[in-house]
């Protein structure tokens, strides 16, 4: 398999460290809120990868962490700690509230079939490993104690932007605007490894340590949990393209100076969801989640098939109109599958064709647009349904569409002249799809409303909106 691996900025093949083992780590989502759709754009292709692997033989071992304590309301530790926003946004304490969004995570993880890693780890149950990091840092001249901090000292080492050719200047955007300068620190790019002083008045969580009483930094979090987990190397880090400076940037430094020798081979990093007028956000304009999806009529799934049709490399731009269109798309989809004939036994060699087909288009970098294009070449091919549906099946482990499922549930719908026909129900079915189709949910919905209060169920079939008595 052919991946792009941010270190090296080409694509590379991908040759594990070990034979029977590949170490893949993913950053996780920091609980103290909904996860939008743009965060949920990466958690869908990291899977595409992950099973992808699996698809292509490699046994894989996937570790994600939850961040719920030290993500700073700036990722260069300026700023609350995000929880402790998100807690006293809702009252509650910062415990439930990590309880909550993370139960909510994987909710939202269920309906876009993504697999729960083999090994979640909230970074709060290894303090002990992140103290044990710093004070291997600190003993071998990595980091100093400044302010009631512990800072990593970027400048002892030969070379700090690992991920960019940009000059310094360039980089320093990523640190984000509006920070002020933290005069502990000896260079401006060191980041705090273990916080006693800044912003601790009201800290949630804290726990004892060598340099006095305070929580760690994000960065460590992840260094920490993946060599708890995988030991001394990994093969695959991912996340989202922001996590690249200064997040994984530190995570090198602080990894590579404890262990003494480079950590991991492949970053693999995800690039982001936009919308029209810019940057995805949890705190300005419509927050797109899972729910709102739902709420508005699509499938989760038809999100994850949007996801797929385009490649992880390039930015993406969410509308609801594209988003229409992956409906669309879905639903012939489905369509066709559910007209294939599931008899007989499959043909070896055509299946064996057209899975190369598949192969190679997960092998190129992961073109996961190709991968959905080789479904339409399964459909199109000169084979019985039965080689088909037994193609379809396997592609979907990977991409995840529930396709055969939804095909049977298609076709195990009644027939059509068993759903109710009443002229005046009909007139307002048809309002309600002229509703949607100007998006104007607030109508759709008071008519669906209204039906439901007249005991009347409202059926999407491929052929338009159906109804019936429940
Ligand atoms: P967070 O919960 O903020 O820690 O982010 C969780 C993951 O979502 C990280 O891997 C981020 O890099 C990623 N991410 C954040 N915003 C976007 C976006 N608009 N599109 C794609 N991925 C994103
Ligand atoms: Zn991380």
């Amino acid at each position: 398999m052919y991946l792009y691996n941010s270190l090296s900025h080409k694509k590379e093949l991908f040759v594990p460290n070990h034979e029977d083992i590949v170490k893949m780590y993913t950053c996780g989502p920091t609980v103290y809120h909904f996860a939008h759709i743009g965060n949920l754009r990466s958690y869908i292709m990291e899977d595409v990868l992950e099973k992808s692997l699996r698809y292509l033989g490699y046994n894989v071992k996937r570790v994600m962490n939850i961040t719920d304590v030290g993500h700073l309301a700036s990722d260069a530790d300026t700023g609350e700690d995000k929880m402790l926003k998100g807690a006293k946004r809702e009252h509650k304490t910062v415990m439930e509230i990590a309880k909550f969004y993370t139960d909510a995570f994987f909710e939202d993880c269920r309906k876009l079939n993504i697999k729960t890693p083999d090994v979640v780890e909230p970074a709060t149950n290894c303090i002990p490993e992140y103290i044990q990091m710093v004070q291997a840092l600190q003993d071998k001249g990595y980091a100093y104690f400044s302010g009631g901090n512990v800072y990593f000292d970027t400048s002892k080492l030969e070379k700090y932007y690992v991920f960019n050719d940009h000059n310094e200047e360039d980089l320093e955007v990523g640190v984000r605007e509006g920070v002020e300068e933290d005069e502990n620190k000896r260079n401006k790019n060191d980041f705090v490894l273990w916080f006693t002083k800044s912003k601790f008045e009201d800290q949630a969580l804290k726990w004892d340590s060598p340099w006095g009483i305070g929580y760690p930094g994000w960065h460590i979090e992840c260094s920490g949990i993946s060599i708890k987990h995988f030991g001394e190397d990994m093969d695959i880090h991912c996340g989202g393209i922001d996590n690249a400076f200064p997040h994984h940037t530190n995570e090198i430094a602080q990894s590579e100076a404890y262990l003494g020798h480079k950590w991991c081979n492949y970053w693999f990093h995800v690039h982001h969801l936009n919308t029209s007028d810019g940057k995805m956000s949890k705190s300005k304009g419509e927050f797109l989640t899972v729910s709102l999806l739902e709420e508005k009529g699509y499938d989760p799934l038809v999100y994850r098939l949007f996801c797929l049709q385009s490649h992880y490399r390039r930015n993406l731009v969410f509308t609801w109109e594209n988003l229409d269109n992956a409906a669309v798309t879905y639903e012939k989809l489905i369509a066709k599958i559910a007209a294939l004939e599931d008899k007989g036994e499959a043909d070896r060699e055509a299946f064996a064709a057209l899975k190369q087909r598949f192969e190679t288009a997960l092998n190129g970098d992961l073109n996961t647009s190709l991968a959905v294009t080789a479904l339409y070449d399964v459909l199109k091919a000169k084979t019985s349904d039965a080689t088909k549906l037994a193609a379809i099946r396997d592609f979907d482990t990977v991409l995840g569409l529930n396709l055969i499922e939804a095909a049977e549930k298609l076709r195990a719908q009644q027939p059509q002249e068993e759903y109710g026909s009443d002229p005046a129900i009909d007139a307002l079915v048809a309002a309600r799809a002229e509703a949607k189709k100007a998006k104007n949910w607030a109508e759709a919905d008071r008519i669906r409303d209204e039906l439901k209060a007249q005991g009347i169920e409202i059926i999407d079939t491929p052929q338009g909106a159906k109804w019936k008595r429940i």
